[in-house]
């Protein structure tokens, strides 16, 4: 889109909603001279263009209800702020538990939730049948649902802060892949890309998936796998309520919304090795595809519509990695969101933001998700995991 640049401010690698909404938020503060590097011909067309598209506030972590609260009423202000229509559809997450030890732990997230203002409702099986009347309710033990939680549409999203941020100034670069980092003295001094180098003081690392490989650049281990996880879109059926929520099950991790009149559904694959393999694998989608009918019986009628593969890109306890990394001087990190990270891309830019021009990211307290956690020995093991994954 844009010529790369031969220097800049600040350089950010990657142009998916970590990297454009990174962007944004720094030439809106009035940094002029930034540039995303993306490899792909478009921007979001990697995890973000793959995504399910599901927002909500229904975590297990305060940390990830608090990013939800900070990105959440940008997607709902997104239409006025960015000019930009993103489809959304505030139907709610309905998670539903089929064992008693879910039962238990969702009733801790619960009280967690509200205690942070966020108001999910506790459902027993009747409750839950009344919402979705099509859905075989065998085995399923009690639910929670919150009505702020639904969905938009990524690629929306994405054009809108790629747009504005181009308005203000950012320069965004296609089809040019980062190859190294040269760093002096313990500072970066300049990227190297196949199209040429870049001279900055100042990388952001966005590349999902990808950003172990930016870490070796310079010397760093950003401990991000690759998972690849599928969905499946049917043809339309006229049986799909319009109003029908985002239905998550466990302990199964089976999901199913409406999507273009017809249902869009996954389920991840708990054998998955990590890899970035994005091939469909068929017998996974079987699975899924009887998990869905045996839960929404009327599903048996629709014929596939489509089904792609994406990258999951996960951290030991399934946090992002944010904020200025402890080495080179210049390097910082917005990565790792672990299958939830379209939902967290608007505040994770003004986090990014402000961890860069006020030294330290102040709306939220992101320490938890700082690189520090992984250095102390035996710290993995010592972590809470988020346990909303789906
Ligand atoms: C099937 C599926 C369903 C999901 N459902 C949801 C959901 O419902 N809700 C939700 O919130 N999240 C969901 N997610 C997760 C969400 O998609 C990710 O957390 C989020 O998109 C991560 O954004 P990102 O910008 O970090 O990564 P990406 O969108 O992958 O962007 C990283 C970019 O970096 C580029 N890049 C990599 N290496 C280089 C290089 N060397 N040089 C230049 N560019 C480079 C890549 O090409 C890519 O465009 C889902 C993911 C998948 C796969």
């Amino acid at each position: 889109m844009d010529p790369l640049p031969r220097s800049a401010d600040v350089v950010i690698i990657g142009g998916g909603i970590m990297g454009v909404s990174t962007a944004y938020n720094l030439v809106k503060r009035g940094v002029k001279d930034v540039v995303v590097i993306e490899k792909d011909e478009f921007f979001g067309e990697e995890s973000t263009g793959k995504c399910a598209g599901g927002i909500r506030y229904q975590f297990s972590s305060k940390v990830n209800i608090e990013l939800s609260k900070l990105s959440i009423p940008i997607f709902e202000r997104f239409k006025e702020e960015f000019d930009q229509d993103i489809d959304l559809n505030f139907c709610g997450y309905l998670f539903i538990l089929g064992t008693e030890e879910y039962v238990e732990d969702f009733k801790k997230r619960v009280a967690l939730q509200r205690s942070l203002g966020v108001e999910t409702q506790w459902l027993t099986p009747d409750e839950i049948h009344k919402k979705v009347p099509l859905m075989n309710m065998e085995g399923i033990l009690a639910g929670t649902f919150h009505h702020k939680d639904g969905l938009a549409d990524p690629s929306s999203v994405v054009q809108g802060y790629v747009r504005q941020a181009h308005r203000l100034g950012a320069k965004l670069v296609t089809k040019t892949r980062v190859t190294g980092i040269r760093v002096e003295k313990g500072k970066i001094t300049a990227v190297e890309t196949d199209q040429g180098d870049v001279s900055t003081g100042i990388v952001v690392n966005a590349t999902g998936a990808w950003s172990r490989e930016i870490g070796k650049m310079v010397g760093v281990n950003i401990p991000i796998d690759p998972y690849r996880r599928q969905i499946t879109v049917t043809a339309p059926l006229e049986e799909i309520p319009p109003d029908l929520p985002m239905v998550v099950e466990f302990p199964n991790g089976l999901y199913f919304h409406r999507e273009s009149g017809g249902l869009l559904t996954g389920m991840s694959n708990p054998n998955e090795p990590p890899s970035f393999n994005t091939a469909v694998d068929p017998d996974w989608m079987m699975v899924n595809l009887e998990a869905l009918v045996h839960r929404l019986p009327v599903a048996e009628k629709a014929g596939i519509r489509t089904s792609w593969a994406g990258l999951y890109e996960v951290t030991p306890d399934a946090h992002p990695i944010m904020g200025k990394m402890p080495e080179p001087e210049g390097f910082y990190c917005v990565a790792g969101f672990s299958g939830h990270g379209f939902m967290h891309g608007p505040g994770a830019g003004i986090l990014m933001a402000e961890e860069i021009l006020d030294g330290r990211a102040h709306t939220v307290n992101i320490d938890r998700l700082r690189y520090e956690r992984f250095l102390e020995p035996g710290a993995i093991e010592r972590m809470e995991a988020e346990r909303g994954v789906i």
